[in-house]
């Protein structure tokens, strides 16, 4: 982690290292996440305006965006209010987004896969998909008991079933 540092977004003046107390006093946010920031990041030290995760200012200063494929998308400092297009959540002047000025289209950092969140869902989809595949077994295990009671009247669902299964 170098002690100082330049950022595009904060034109002109040096970001310096600086420690963030957390809870204590009162929580500073990071101008791209907009997340609150404890522990170690960046901070204007001119200005005391900017504050960054050191993580968030690795982000690319150009994406390309699944919701927005017509066009590159920049990372902007926000001279304004402006609706994110992804979550609907206003963000302030001060804060960072990326944004379409052409098509007037704008995404938070954290909106997009570049922080964390496509591996978070990823995961998550995974393990939905697991449990209903296991809730369809059990179930076809419920129609074969059904099937011997009965003498053969649930077998056209069961094979239904068994050929989506690929058993
Ligand atoms: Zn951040
Ligand atoms: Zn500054
Ligand atoms: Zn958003
Ligand atoms: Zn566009």
């Amino acid at each position: 982690m170098a002690a100082s540092v330049t950022c595009k977004l904060h034109p002109g003046h040096s970001l310096t290292r600086h420690h963030y107390g957390g809870e204590e006093g009162h929580a500073c946010v990071c101008a791209l996440c907009e997340r609150i920031i404890a522990g170690a990041g960046y901070r204007c030290g001119e200005c005391g305006g900017f504050d960054a995760h050191e993580a968030c200012l690795s982000l690319p200063m150009r994406v390309a965006f699944v919701g927005h494929p017509a066009h590159e998308l920049t990372l902007s400092l926000l001279t304004a209010s402006r609706w994110c297009d992804a979550c609907r959540v206003a963000s302030h002047a001060g804060c960072c987004v990326y944004r379409c000025v052409a098509c007037d289209f704008d995404v938070h950092a954290r909106c997009t896969s570049l922080l964390d969140g496509k591996q978070q869902h990823g995961r998550k989809r995974g393990v939905a998909r697991r449990v209903g595949m296991a809730a369809l077994r059990m179930g076809l295990f419920g129609l074969r008991v059904a099937d011997a009671v009965t003498g053969g009247f649930g077998s056209p669902v069961i094979e239904v079933i068994e050929t989506a299964l690929n058993l």
